[in-house]
């Protein structure tokens, strides 16, 4: 049976042997547990264990969370999609916000940041399998709305994030992750932030250039199904035991 101890160990195990594979240092990727659908008390283990970084996807559930975890020094990314009139909570809770894709959100953003927090670190969501249902902004699309979007005086622009189709084979999984990478390195302004690489593709996209891996079931198992469009239906063989 995993504990999240070990299952922590066995993710940054995955990211440093990527790293070293890719001639990267391993401290350059941040690893953010993706803590949707967990109660509190997973996020608390979490932290104990030496995690710093979360990320959510529903609002209400967040809010609850980081209310209740108020005193742990925990650093809040918002992953899901977001509704122009969730914004406010979203910029007076959050540390970072990872699913960008249109200047309206950003501008709302940035107007309700709250003066007495630093800027709002944002990245932009892209596309880029080119799915016609998918949110994101089209590759040939983010270096306009990058410009607009840096200019905005409560928000720092950090860099770009994706989800991209689930693909079978590893050069598959590879090809979009390597398209982010190059898309981040064709805009006009000099960014830091790679948000790419969940529990089935890290390592690749710690290969390929990820800063930052969102990881929810590697770390915390299985969630419940959902219709949470990042949560395909469980396909492969469950690794531990769940009571
Ligand atoms: C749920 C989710 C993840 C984590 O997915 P796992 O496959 O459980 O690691 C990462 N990013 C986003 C945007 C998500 O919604």
């Amino acid at each position: 049976m995993s504990t999240i101890a070990e299952n922590i160990a066995n993710v940054r195990e995955r990211i440093a042997r990527s790293a070293v594979s890719a001639a990267r240092d391993p401290s350059e990727i941040t690893l953010i547990a993706v803590s949707k659908t967990r109660p509190a008390s997973a996020v608390r283990d979490a932290c104990a264990a030496g995690l710093r970084d979360f990320g959510e996807n529903y609002l209400q559930e967040a809010l609850e969370k980081i209310e209740a975890l108020s005193e742990l020094p925990l650093t809040w990314h918002f992953i899901g999609p977001i509704q122009s009139n969730k914004t406010r909570p979203i910029a007076e809770h959050f540390d970072w916000v990872h699913g960008v894709d249109r200047l309206k959100i950003a501008k709302r953003l940035s107007e309700q940041r709250p003066a007495e927090l630093g800027p709002l670190n944002i990245c932009l969501q892209v596309n880029i399998s080119r799915e016609p249902s998918k949110s994101g902004v089209l590759p040939e699309d983010v270096a306009e709305l990058a410009t607009a979007v840096a200019a905005l005086p409560r928000l720092k622009l950090r860099g770009l994030m994706a989800i991209p189709a689930p693909a079978e084979d590893s050069e598959s999984r590879r090809q979009p992750l390597r398209a982010l990478h190059e898309c981040l390195q064709s805009l006009p302004m000099q960014l830091d932030t790679l948000s790419m690489g969940m529990s089935d593709d890290l390592g690749e996209a710690v290969q390929e250039g990820a800063t930052m891996v969102r990881v929810g079931t590697a770390l915390f198992g299985q969630r419940e199904k959902t219709d949470d469009p990042a949560t395909p239906p469980a396909t492969h063989t469950k690794t531990e035991d769940t009571p």
